[in-house]
């Protein structure tokens, strides 16, 4: 899934292998998955895309934008994984979206779950994707503590630190999977309630978050996610679904799995009390 490291690894990757390329020729899915979305009619895309040549990119929140000429943009989302090819190697079985260049190298768009492969020409007026494009990432010096003292002071007194950080796209990109290590490195429970945490307590959660984001950005990401060339990140999580029932690296207790607002949620239950 895209989250903020993620979109920003992918986004520097496709801008430096793409810009400048041409489309060459769009093919559509290989078969129907209920759970991709796309704008319009994706048959219309090979006509939208074809000719256009890629500008720059941008990763924001959980999406990447590839903007082309003649204001035509493909954005993808949080399911979606996007890999880049070579023009000697084959393209997957299975896609949702190709996009061949012009010198024979080609991007396949796959979805496993869900996940948007949006083209299109003008503006894109998906209120995540708009809400996502105006927020102040967090990687942003903007974003410093009294910018997240707002977004802390406007959660409801009974909101859990999960449905503070990861719902109601308060940090667009913020999501149940970099949740987990910022929640670590702030000794906070995944359902502490945001009336028991106090300044000092709420101030490591501010560092943590910034630093835990940054430190998964610099590396490419998380380990448990592919980027562009189809590697997985260079981040080592903490707490995954790779590291569920391993020893925490604090106390040595097991890793904690177990499903909370529509999820899994990971923690130790020694080093992150309720
Ligand atoms: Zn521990």
């Amino acid at each position: 899934m895209l989250e903020i490291p993620e979109s920003k690894t992918i986004s520097k990757q496709t801008g430096n292998t793409l810009t400048g390329k041409k489309i060459a020729e769009v093919f559509t899915a290989t078969q129907k998955h209920k759970f991709a979305f796309f704008h319009g009619d994706p048959a219309g895309y090979d006509k939208l895309l074809t000719g256009r040549q890629v500008k720059s990119t941008k990763g924001h929140g959980m999406f990447v934008d590839i903007y082309c000429d003649e204001d035509v943009c493909i954005t993808i989302s949080e399911g979606t994984n996007m890999r880049y090819y070579t023009s000697s190697e084959q393209p997957p079985e299975k896609y949702q979206l190709l996009i061949v260049f012009e010198d024979g190298s080609f991007a396949a768009c796959t979805v496993a779950m869900y996940g948007g492969i949006w083209a299109k020409k003008g503006m894109f007026d998906n209120p995540y994707y708009q809400g996502s494009l105006n927020s102040i990432s967090p990687l942003d010096d903007e974003f410093d503590e009294l910018y997240f003292d707002n977004i802390f002071n406007n959660a409801t007194e009974n909101a859990s630190m999960k449905a503070l950080l990861a719902t109601k796209q308060r940090i667009p990109g913020l999501g149940n999977g970099v949740l987990h290590d910022i929640l670590f490195n702030a000794h906070l429970h995944p359902k502490r309630k945001k009336s028991t945490v106090n300044d000092s307590r709420k101030a490591e959660l501010f560092h943590s978050l910034k630093i835990t984001l940054r430190k998964m950005t610099d590396l490419g990401g998380r380990d448990t996610e592919r980027d562009f060339f189809g590697n997985f990140g260079g981040y080592e999580t903490i707490l995954s679904k790779n590291t569920v029932k391993n020893p925490c690296p604090n106390c040595g207790d097991a890793i904690f799995k177990e499903a909370y607002l529509g999820g899994a949620v990971y923690y130790c239950p020694d080093c992150q009390p309720l």
